[in-house]
């Protein structure tokens, strides 16, 4: 595999960036090798400095589900650029992305948008303690949502990517108030709301973030109960799945209302926008309204709005998520059948357009579980995939994602690296 473009790009970004990165995934660091360094994507495609293409399977970690410079969205957003970058001042356009959200999500009355996942659940969290008068919050283990230093306890891909526990530089009182359940583990949460004070739940309701782990249904209803009767907030962060399991995301898959929900990713289609969002009890306690404090000097940003109004529009349009069912299906089938016939041990967890397979014996359902997987023979099958043409996020703790770009041939071709990615591992 020609990389030589790359390898000269990371030899130069080591000296001014860390690692040559702005984002530790990106480093490859848990596959070895040097991280490829991208020219262009257009589709489902995506092309390397060295000219490599591959079928995109990373997306931008979710955001395109389009695949990359859809027209429609692409028109749109070159219109907007022609009538400024960003005024410190409101738009129609956020009005306009802020209905469409409100009317998907039956638990949004009003919603804020922020320039991140990250900030969308920071705020939320600061949310729930401003509306409760509560404090602790409670995570699950392998659920990520964001760098802010109250989440960044067992935090799922990116650190377990790096084999470390949690993030120096993080005080002790800044996590004090954190409190780890485990996921598809009803009574690991009712442990903790024996205690007082807590003021939400938090939960990526399909994890994404420890490889792909689908809930079941009951501890989805259970948790749900639990938040009420134990008169707690419940906090989808929907930042991976909203709109990307379904068009009401994983809420409407499910079937549940959370109290906040948190979005990003696929709301901003590639450009940087996230959100949070709840009833109007709730909502009105963000200043200028209430006293609870959060603001942005870009956010609301006018392209980024006019390209998330777009992405959603065209999605609803083509309303992909049977089709996305059927090809993760696919996708299984052919995994599975490839590890049987070359003796691999495998597990293939999937839900919506999100996919990923974990090289163990043991069912994954937890991040205890996912840690079971062989990550040396992740590192093979990845190395594999994309000498044969599949671009897939460095990291056995990561979902592949489907794009609505994406043909059959796309597909047979990543049926086909599979097959020869199977057999390198055994
Ligand atoms: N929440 C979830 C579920 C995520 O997957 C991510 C990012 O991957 C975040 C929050 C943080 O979003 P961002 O990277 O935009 O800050």
């Amino acid at each position: 595999m020609k990389l030589e473009k790359s390898i000269e790009l990371y030899t130069k970004g080591k000296k001014n960036l860390v690692g040559a990165v702005n984002s530790p995934v990106r480093a490859f660091k848990s596959v070895g090798g040097v991280p490829i360094f991208i020219d262009k994507a257009k589709g489902s495609k995506i092309y390397d400095v060295d000219g490599n293409e591959y079928v995109d399977m990373v997306l931008s970690y979710g955001p395109m589900i389009l695949g990359h410079r859809n027209s429609v969205v692409e028109k749109t957003i070159k219109k907007y650029l022609k009538r400024g970058y960003t005024f410190g001042a409101s738009t129609k356009g956020e009005i306009i992305l802020a209905k469409m959200v409100c009317d998907v999500f039956p638990g949004m009355d009003k919603v804020r948008f922020v320039n991140s996942g990250t900030e969308a659940v920071l705020s939320a969290i600061r949310l729930a303690r401003a509306y409760t008068g509560k404090n602790k919050i409670i995570k699950f283990a392998g659920c990520y949502h964001g760098h802010s230093d109250s989440l960044l306890v067992a935090a799922g891909s990116g650190l377990a990517t790096l084999s470390i526990p949690g993030s120096k530089g993080v005080p002790d009182e800044a996590v004090k108030n954190t409190l780890i359940a485990e996921f598809n583990n009803i009574k690991s949460v009712e442990r903790h709301l024996k205690k007082d004070d807590v003021a939400a739940i938090i939960i990526e309701p399909i994890a994404g973030n420890m490889g792909v782990i689908q809930p079941s249904s009951k501890f989805i209803k259970e948790l749900n109960e639990l938040a009420k009767a134990n008169d707690v907030l419940l906090i989808a962060d929907e930042v991976m799945t909203g709109f990307r399991s379904k068009f009401g995301g994983a809420q409407e898959l499910l079937g549940f209302q959370a109290d906040i929900t948190c979005l990003g990713k696929v709301v901003g289609g590639g450009f940087p926008v996230g959100a949070y969002g709840a009833r109007n009890e709730i909502m009105e306690m963000v200043a200028p309204l209430g006293d609870m404090y959060q603001a942005g000097t870009l956010s609301g940003n006018p392209i980024a709005m006019a390209c998330g109004i777009a992405t959603l529009k065209e999605l609803k349009k083509q309303d992909p998520y049977s089709d996305f069912e059927k090809t993760a299906a696919f996708l299984e089938r052919e995994m599975k059948t490839a590890a049987k016939e070359n003796g691999v041990d495998l597990q293939v967890n999937r839900f919506g357009s999100m996919i990923n397979p974990f090289f163990t014996k043991t069912r994954v359902v937890d991040f205890k579980t996912a840690q079971t997987s062989d990550t040396d023979k992740f590192k093979t099958f990845f190395w594999k995939m994309m000498e044969n043409g599949v671009f897939l996020p460095p990291s056995q703790f990561e979902s592949w994602f489907l794009a609505t770009a994406m043909t059959k041939r796309d597909i047979y071709k990543v049926r086909s690296a599979i097959q020869v990615a199977m057999k390198a591992v055994a």
